[in-house]
Parts: C-alpha cells; structure tokens; sequence
C-alpha cells in the first residue's frame, strides 16, 4: 500500500528498509516509550536534482524536546544531519514523508525511562494528499484530549496516538473522514494528526497551548503567514458550537497541510473559503520555495 524509501536509517547505519528491523521484546513496543516527527520533503519543481525540505530545523527541535521525555539526549543537529543524508541515499523523486522515531530499545519489562537503551531510526515513504485537498467531514469525538498534568503533551510521544487511533476509526466506521477531539476542559482541541483553525468575521482563531494542543510546526506556520497577511489572528479556547456556526473551519497538519472542512456533524459549513484558500496558496507556494521572504523555512539539498 504503502512506497517505502529504499533506505532506512537504523542503529546508526543506512541500510535497505526491508531489513530494519525490531525485537518483538523491545521495550517501546510495550509501553509506547517512543516519540517521533514527520516532516515533508518534495523534488524541487525548478529543479528535481535538489530536494526541498520544509522547516526540518524546527522539526528536529521539536524530536529532540520530544526525545527528552524519554530520557534520552539527542541533540538536534544530529538528527538534522541524518535526515539530510538520509535524503541524499534516497534521492526521492515524488513528494515524500520521513518519518524519524526515538524510542526505548532495549529489551525487557517494567515501565521505566532509566536504565534502557534508546535508538533513533528513520524511514520514508512516497506521499502525496493524506486528506481530500477538496474538503473533508469531521466527527466531534467521543474520546478526549489527554492532559498535560498526565501526559507530556509538549512531546509528540508515540503513546499518545492511541487516543487518535480510536477517534480517528470511531469516525471513520461512523461515515465521517476524521475526528475532532475536545480537551478535558470541553473545548476544541485537535484532530487526530492535525490542530484546527476557524475563521470568523474576518478574524483567524485557532486554540492556545494552554488548551493542550501539539506545538504544531504548520500552525506556527500558518500563525506567521496570517500575520503577514494582515489576517488577524488570535489563540483562545473555541467552543464545540462556534465550529458549528463558523466561516471557515480547517485542519493544519505536515500530512494534511491545511485541508479544509466542509462539515462537522450535520452542520455545512460554507463553500466559500477566502481566507483558508489564500492562507493554502501561499503555503505551498513557500514548500515550492517560490517565495522568498520565506526561503529560511526551506532546506534545499542537492542530489549531486
Ligand atoms: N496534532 C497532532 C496530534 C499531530 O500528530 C500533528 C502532526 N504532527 C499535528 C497536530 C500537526 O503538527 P505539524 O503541523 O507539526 O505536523
């Protein structure tokens, strides 16, 4: 189903993708002692010798933070290093994901972080749109958020995805595309892989980090652009309700890019969306690297 990159990084060489593999014993397997990123990558339009990452310094950053709840110290230069030649081996031709993951691999049981071996990997795999660029439904989840004062939220840690797993099927086996999860507090936080964001009155407004959303990098992204734009934008918690009634609502994500919503529940949201289609232009323009003012978001490497 799946166009895995040939070659993987794994205990810290580069070899096939079909041989990197795990212990059924590994500890991270168990518990979810494990944290990851994602970032895309797509040949340069201008020029397919040259690669073109978007913001990997910000998403190394980010695996190396994550790494820290993990007990495990992995600076980012390093992965930032690797994951560029990792590019290099591959010499990808179609848009691209890489998937770089820390995790505990030491062997054994009983819950911990001290005392066990951690390892990084990195793998890839061809990707073009991880949701319909023409707009999507959304489901209001049954299931929550989890809470920072349980959960490293700051981190993008593995074990978190079960709560995404189970809202993204619950929505899917109920006709929906995907979930929107409120946090313990009842409003909007996030979608499974994705935050939100919704227009009203001219205005963009999407939830703090107070409300425990993931420091999405394409939110960041989104936040800046808007500013730009001379969009207002504004962080404060949405109520489930306001989503209802809203100009626009879309999902932000390194997957999804921003994909819109075209209904939540049994609520149509309008087809007009002005300001997610302009925020959507100017996004994959600057991936393209057509943009210069924005040309420190994008990490060209050459294939030689
Ligand atoms: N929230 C969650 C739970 C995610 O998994 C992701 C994907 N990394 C996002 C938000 C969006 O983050 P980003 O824009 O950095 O991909």
């Amino acid at each position: 189903m799946h166009n895995f990159l040939p070659i993987a990084y794994f205990e810290n060489q580069f070899i096939a993708f079909e041989n990197a593999k795990i212990s059924i014993a590994t500890h991270a397997l168990h518990y979810g002692t494990a944290a990851f990123g994602g970032m895309r990558g797509i040949p340069n339009p201008e020029n397919p010798s040259q690669i073109l990452l978007f913001r990997l310094e910000r998403h190394c950053q980010r695996l190396s933070q994550s790494a820290k709840f993990l007990n495990y110290d992995l600076p980012a230069d390093k992965i930032e290093q690797i994951i560029v030649d990792f590019v290099k081996k591959n010499k990808p031709s179609q848009s691209f994901y890489i998937r770089p993951l820390v995790y505990s691999s030491g062997l054994g049981i009983a819950p911990r972080l001290h005392n066990i071996e951690k390892d990084f990997f990195v793998y890839g795999l061809e990707m073009g749109d991880y949701l319909s660029p023409d707009g999507i439904s959304c489901r209001i989840s049954s299931w929550y958020r989890q809470e920072d004062r349980s959960f490293p939220l700051r981190g993008k840690i593995s074990a978190a995805y079960i709560t995404s797993a189970l809202a993204k099927t619950e929505a899917v086996e109920s006709g929906f595309d995907e979930a929107i999860l409120m946090n313990s507090q009842g409003k909007v936080c996030e979608a499974t892989g994705m935050n939100v964001f919704m227009v009203r009155n001219g205005q963009l407004i999407t939830p703090g980090f107070e409300q425990d959303v993931l420091e999405g990098i394409t939110r960041d992204s989104i936040l800046t652009l808007a500013k730009d734009l001379g969009i207002e934008t504004i962080q404060r918690p949405i109520d489930k309700s306001e989503l209802f009634i809203a100009d626009e609502v879309f999902l932000s994500g390194t997957a999804a890019k921003i994909t819109p919503v075209k209904r939540i529940e049994t609520f149509t949201l309008p087809s007009d969306r002005p300001i997610t289609e302009k925020l959507r232009e100017k996004l994959s323009a600057i991936t393209e690297n057509k943009d210069l003012k924005y040309a420190n978001w994008v990490n060209v490497i050459p294939l030689e």
